[in-house]
């Protein structure tokens, strides 16, 4: 089994994503002393990273047989190597600095087998920062400078790739391993297992570390030992277009896509599904050769949990009150029409929203104001809050359930508490209640299955992994 001379949280991800049987052990080397004794000899930035990943491997050979790989990166910028930034100042200095010109990332690994060097590989990916204004600068700083402050040149081109105009090279080269090369040297030596390249996917949003797809997506990959990665992706409001042809050239195979830019994925797109056309937004973009596709999953995601709690439900022929007139409202508003709702009434806080809604979806969709929006209890199969209000740290959500019948099904989609107000009044006046949880995990699976070629279950081990 192969020996990762390294700690690094990424490189063993990596690892992991694609299937490679290891494991890892520090290698414990005064990088800085190195890497400036080389420097003082005249040692080229090649020589210095390809040097330093030796070392490495060499160190933790010494106390272990079999295949043993020491890595490093490098940051150069105009013929010099760049390391960590020493503070916020020092770096925005540097990205002053950088800005509109290339640099390049050399990614070194060498390989030892039994106290031997046997492979070495140094991938290189050349970068060229975008013109950035003082201000996404200083944004750039203050929201990522936690993550960024131990990385050469203090970004993660992974996370934040619409800071650059453009990456050119193999995006793992990127992350810290050239994993492709490094699989088919390991093949060669009897130690790849079943490992193949990671698909990539991932999330685009602003902000998204709040974000539970990563967690979502991790766990069915991790449950179908299947090799693929789904990261978090930050782009800011107008960075959309630039980040999207960025993963493209990467080679990712897709992406979600969540606030604020769930109109631009649709405008991105070469072909629309018939949900996405009617919603007017994309949350799941599949990366084809002659295009990008968009779909939206909230209105199957919505059914899915419905029909995972109520099998034999269906909305055909039934009354449904809808509460909120946002981008949620407008994908379950899609799939209660589209399931045969005889009516829809619709109530929020704006009307005018809600008035715009009723005239796109037609005449089986009623406006009730928002004042009024318990008046039709008597008469309502169905009922759904897909306003945030009752989400933890927002104002409860003010319903008054008098006059619902038990046989009423109550839903919330806010699932953070699992249980709203809302729903616990309902289940007290014996009405069926669904939480929202299960929407968010449902909608995931035609995303999951497009990028990845398996079709994941939502079962309650999910649950757990994106509650814990
Ligand atoms: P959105 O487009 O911003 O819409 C927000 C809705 O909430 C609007 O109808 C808004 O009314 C209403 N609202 C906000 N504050 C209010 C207040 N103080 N009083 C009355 N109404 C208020 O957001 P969205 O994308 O539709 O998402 C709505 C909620 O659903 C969020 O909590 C989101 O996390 C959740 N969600 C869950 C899932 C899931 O998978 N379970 C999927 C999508 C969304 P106005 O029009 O008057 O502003």
């Amino acid at each position: 089994m192969l020996c990762l001379a390294s700690q690094s949280e990424s490189r063993m991800a990596i690892l992991r994503a694609a299937g490679v049987p290891f494991d890892a052990m520090a290698a414990r080397v005064d990088e800085d002393s190195l890497k400036a004794s080389l420097l003082a000899d005249g040692a080229s930035p090649r020589d210095v990273v390809d040097a330093l990943a030796e070392y490495k491997a060499r160190k933790v050979s010494s106390k272990q047989g079999g295949l043993v790989l020491g890595c490093d990166q490098v940051l150069v910028f105009e013929g010099t190597i760049f390391g960590k930034p020493t503070s916020p100042g020092d770096l925005r200095d540097l990205m002053r600095h950088m800005n509109g010109r290339p640099h390049k990332l050399l990614t070194a690994q060498v390989l030892y087998k039994d106290g031997e060097p046997i492979w070495r590989h140094i991938g290189r990916v050349d970068l060229t920062m975008r013109v950035l204004s003082a201000a996404e600068i200083d944004d750039h700083i203050e929201t990522h400078w936690d993550d960024i402050q131990h990385s050469a040149g203090g970004y993660h081109a992974e996370t934040t790739p619409h800071l650059f105009d453009d990456i050119k090279g193999d995006w793992f080269d990127v992350l810290g391993l050239s994993i492709t090369p490094l699989i088919n040297i390991l093949r060669a030596h009897g130690a790849a297992g079943t490992a193949k390249r990671p698909v990539l996917a991932g999330v685009l949003g602003c902000p998204i570390k709040q974000s539970k797809s990563p967690i979502l997506h991790g766990t069915w990959l991790w449950q179908h030992g299947l090799q693929g990665m789904y990261v978090p992706v930050h782009v800011p409001k107008d960075q959309f277009e630039r980040t999207i042809r960025i993963l493209r050239a990467a080679g990712f195979a897709g992406c979600n896509v969540t606030i604020p830019h769930k109109e631009a994925a649709l405008a991105c797109s070469k072909e629309q599904s018939a949900a996405a056309r009617a919603i007017g937004a994309s949350n799941t973009l599949f990366f084809r050769p002659d295009g990008i596709v968009a779909d939206n999953t909230d209105a199957f995601g919505f059914m899915e949990n419905i029909r995972a709690h109520r099998a034999d439900w269906s909305a055909d022929g039934q009354t449904c009150l809808v509460l909120g007139a946002g981008g949620a409202a407008r994908a379950i508003i899609f799939a209660l029409l589209e399931d045969g709702a005889a009516r829809v009434f619709l109530s929020n806080r704006t009307s005018a929203k809600a008035e715009t809604l009723a005239q796109e979806f037609g005449e089986r969709v009623h406006v009730l104001p928002w004042d009024a929006r318990s008046s039709r209890n008597t008469q309502i199969d169905f009922l759904v809050n897909t306003t945030s209000l009752g989400m933890d740290g927002q104002p409860s959500l003010e319903f008054d359930l008098s006059g619902l019948r038990d046989t009423t099904i109550v839903t919330d989609i806010v699932y953070k508490p699992l249980e709203t107000n809302l729903l616990l009044g309902a289940r007290h006046m014996g009405c069926a209640t669904i939480d929202g949880l299960g929407m968010l995990l449902h909608q995931a699976v035609p995303g999951f299955e497009g990028w990845f070629g398996t079709r994941p279950t939502v079962d309650h081990a999910l649950r757990d992994a994106v509650l814990a």
